[in-house]
């Protein structure tokens, strides 16, 4: 078992993250033996609990000590609807302060259900059980929860660190590919983020990674959450380092967008996408060497991710769904989605940007019109 310890600076804030495959297997034992209490509220993807990929009681039925609450995944039901929904449905279970909340399934889940733990009677202790390999490396550890707003995504939220993460990539023998290349595309950013080693061993074991075989989950899993708890610890509140976590986002975010969250273009992508364009856009200013902007593109690439603007909107049955990018790209839209994203300000845009693999810098205040010629360019 791997163990890693994320030791914040704010007392009793601290917690492990544990890893093995295998782990979950008996995931309520494992939970209460970890973290005893009176009560749990195990609060499970419904995907999960319906097709028996998780053992759970069925919605809303108690068994013990343990109370379930099924959460309907996706980003539409990320909702404040849902959210309400599942606080009164606790609350008539007769929780109390001293129930743990316990969260299983992907970063939907996981969202909800942290931001359901901190605001319960004012707040509940929190275990993450993330089960897609994007909650595994990235939304599990950090504390950050909420639920999205129709001004936006993620806009309603509140920071609460979890008491322990137990992660078991046997989760993730059963998610659908594209889901699973979503995950990919994070543990990429982290090799870029941080570590030409890791950036090679990524290199070398394409085939590893692609069979999901554990061990080597267990390690390249267990390497992105401790390059993210670094920066957390540094930075809990995302004010400072943390935000080199967004490496890819900006440009992202923005792809997203255009293309409208109708399914054709799902977050990973985009984010493997906004990675080869930060990237790119770093090489074309001479602060990045274009062979390793290049690297990262065929990485990219050969672990079947998009690695081009053009390559975006070919849905997962690998069928070309043609999305006019120039179009979306063109005008006032293109720049009021890149100016959607939280980092940007004052009329220019700010970017996470690579000096090399292994060492990037957030830069401020480029020009959103330079930004968006580079774009339509690379069209
Ligand atoms: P998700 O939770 O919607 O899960 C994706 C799909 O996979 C769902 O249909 C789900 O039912 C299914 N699924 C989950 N586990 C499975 C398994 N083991 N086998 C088969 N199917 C499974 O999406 P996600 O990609 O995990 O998370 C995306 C969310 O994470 C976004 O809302 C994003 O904002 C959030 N996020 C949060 C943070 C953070 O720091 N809190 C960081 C990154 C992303």
């Amino acid at each position: 078992m791997i163990t890693i310890e994320a030791e914040l600076k704010r007392p009793g804030h601290s917690y492990s993250i544990l890893f093995a495959p295998g782990l979950c297997a008996d995931w309520r034992r494992e939970a209460a033996s970890r973290v005893p209490a009176q009560s749990y509220l195990a609060l499970i993807d419904a995907n999960l609990a319906r097709k028996g990929i998780v053992q759970a009681r069925p919605n809303g039925t108690a068994d013990g000590a343990w109370r379930y609450l099924w959460v309907e995944p996706g980003e539409e039901r990320k909702s404040l609807e849902q959210y309400a929904e599942l606080c009164e449905q606790a609350l008539r279970f007769g929780i109390d302060r001293k129930t743990v909340v316990v969260a299983v399934g992907g970063g939907v889940t996981g969202d909800i259900a942290g931001f359901v733990a901190a605001t319960l009677l004012r707040g509940l202790r929190l275990v993450q059980m993330p089960t897609t390999l994007l909650a595994q490396v990235d939304s599990s550890v950090g504390g950050k929860n909420g639920v999205n707003a129709t001004a936006g995504k993620n806009l309603v939220g509140t920071f609460l660190q979890p008491e322990l993460v137990l992660i078991d990539p046997v989760f993730l023998d059963s998610l659908p590919e594209r889901e699973y290349l979503a995950g990919v595309a994070e543990v990429v950013k982290t090799a870029v983020l941080d570590g030409r080693r890791f950036f090679g061993e990524l290199e070398q074991s394409t085939d590893r990674l692609l069979a999901r075989d554990h061990d080597f989950l267990s390690e390249a899993i267990a390497h992105c959450c401790r390059v993210k708890t670094g920066y957390v610890m540094e930075d809990e509140l995302d004010t400072g380092k943390r935000q080199l976590l967004n490496l890819g986002h900006t440009f992202g975010h923005a792809l997203e967008a255009l293309a409208g969250y109708d399914g054709r273009v799902v977050h990973g992508e985009a984010v493997a996408v906004g990675m080869v364009l930060a990237c790119d856009f770093a090489a074309a200013r001479g602060s990045m060497p274009a062979g390793d902007a290049a690297a990262v593109r065929e990485l990219l690439s050969r672990l079947g991710l998009p690695a081009a603007i053009a390559d975006l909107g070919k849905n997962g049955a690998g069928v070309p769904v043609p999305m006019p990018w120039r179009d979306l790209l063109a005008g006032r839209d293109g720049e009021r989605a890149l100016f959607m994203d939280k980092k940007a300000g004052g009329g220019k845009v700010n970017l996470v940007l690579p000096r090399a693999i292994g060492d990037c810098r957030f830069e401020k205040g480029f020009d959103a019109g330079e930004v968006m010629d580079f774009m339509r360019a690379g069209v």
